[in-house]
């Protein structure tokens, strides 16, 4: 498997720090044992992604249909930012 790592600078609004951040692409998905939507991103790594309003509005994640628009789709990985062990090989 092709595993490579794509940074994106990004300026922090709050301070103007330029942060660099470690985005990785979803490859599938998996429900965790509270029935919780879970990215598994390219890094190896698992994410997750909950539909929670008001906080957290990913209305894609609930269906078939919008899960699979997503494939591919970048997400920040904050597991590769600190440096964690992969949840998958
Ligand atoms: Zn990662």
């Amino acid at each position: 498997m092709i595993s490579h790592h794509l940074f994106y600078p990004t300026m922090n609004p709050l301070n103007g720090a330029l942060c660099v951040l470690m985005k990785q692409s979803i490859i599938d998905y998996h429900k965790d044992e509270k029935n919780d939507w879970v990215a598994e991103l390219q890094c190896g790594h698992f994410q997750h992604v909950r539909d929670n309003p008001p906080f957290i509005c990913r209305p894609w994640v609930t269906t078939e249909k919008g899960r699979s628009s997503m494939l591919g789709h970048l997400l920040n990985c904050k597991k590769c930012d600190s440096g964690e062990p992969k949840d998958i090989e």
